[in-house]
């Protein structure tokens, strides 16, 4: 059996419109490299046509294989399973929309080969046909968890990247259930390099992000890296004890003195109102770290394979294998 150089790992979720374009487009950048190669797509439970065109894909081209997902889990979960049955000895994760230019691909892999970086990860010059409201609340995202965070986060990074071999046999030792892979790669660490390009827009389809989803993605990407917040409520709770005891002096000072009266119901319903809002609120902190300790004690898988469509090479591999056990 023989380890292909590269596995190119594609996430795909309902992309009928753009997979053969794709293919095309993958095909005419990898055949020109000297390398051996598999395209591994793992289609996320799609519900569109995308399955069909992927066995047809394999028939047609040696290097296509698939992992077919028992339904849609989310494209974290779905990069995972590509990443931990992908064979190569560098693995590049793209998105199949055409975002992601394949004919980047050449570049990513020179610093690979040429002076054994480990990551090289693709850096969005600009974003082109994004709103401007997704581009600041981007980059303050980015500022929170760079200041908060454990290790810095390289901005305007998406998935786009090639791993060597040991960044990805760490990268499969973080099995956490909330998967922030942004996070997760800077986490890994090894050498790293940059490769700066223009994002396209999508070819065709649709975001499947809308802002609710990227508001939970942010939560999922603090509180799976830091616990700051939490502490956020000891100091809030530290000044405002504070405040209230210098005022408690004041109206004791004022009443014994002065004999000035306290104004009562105005001031009550503000400290009120203002304590048990941000008692709430972080309640609603707590409650988002114990809700992800819930989720991680239950150690599910975080994903369910239904068919894996391997390339020849490794069925035959397979086949020989079972006759070997039968023996
Ligand atoms: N994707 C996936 N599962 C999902 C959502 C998306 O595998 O639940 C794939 C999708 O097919 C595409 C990539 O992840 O290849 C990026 O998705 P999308 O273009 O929707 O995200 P965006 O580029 O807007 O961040
Ligand atoms: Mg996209």
């Amino acid at each position: 059996m023989s380890v292909p150089d590269l596995s190119v790992v594609i996430p795909i979720y309902n992309e009928e419109a753009v997979l053969l374009e794709f293919q095309l487009r993958i095909n005419s950048v990898l055949s020109k490299l000297d390398l051996s190669y598999e395209l591994l797509y793992v289609n996320d439970g799609s519900t569109d046509n995308t399955l069909n065109l992927l066995q047809q894909l394999k028939t047609e081209d040696t290097n296509v294989c698939f992992i077919n997902l028992s339904r849609n889990f989310g494209k974290e979960a779905a990069v995972t399973a590509g990443i931990d049955n992908a064979a190569g000895r560098a693995i590049i994760i793209i998105d199949a929309d055409l975002q992601d230019p394949p004919e980047l691909i050449p570049e990513l892999i020179k610093p690979w080969r040429d002076d054994g970086i480990d990551v090289v990860y693709a850096r969005r010059r600009s974003r082109a046909g994004e709103s401007w409201i997704k581009k600041t609340t981007a980059s303050f995202f980015y500022r929170v968890m760079g200041q908060i965070g454990p290790v810095a986060l390289p901005r305007d990074t998406g998935d786009f990247r090639l791993m060597s071999r040991r960044s990805v046999e760490a990268l499969k030792t973080l099995r956490e259930q909330h998967r922030f892979m942004k996070g997760l790669f800077a986490w890994v660490g090894f050498p790293q390099q940059e490769v700066l390009y223009d994002r396209d827009k999508r070819f065709a389809g649709e975001t499947k992000w809308n802002y609710f989803k990227l508001w939970n993605f942010s939560l999922d990407g603090i509180t799976g890296f830091t616990t700051a917040p939490l502490k956020l409520a000891t100091y809030l709770g530290f000044i405002i004890a504070t405040f209230a005891g210098i005022l408690g002096l004041k109206i004791i000072f004022e009443t014994l003195v002065n004999g000035a009266d306290v104004p009562g119901y105005p001031s009550v319903m503000v400290v009120i109102l203002f304590l048990g809002g941000t008692q709430l609120m972080f309640m609603g902190i707590l409650g988002e770290y114990v809700g992800r300790i819930f989720n991680e004690s239950k150690n599910r898988p975080l994903y369910l394979i239904q068919d894996f469509e391997k390339s020849n090479d490794l069925q035959k591999f397979d086949e020989k294998m079972a006759v070997v056990n039968e023996e």
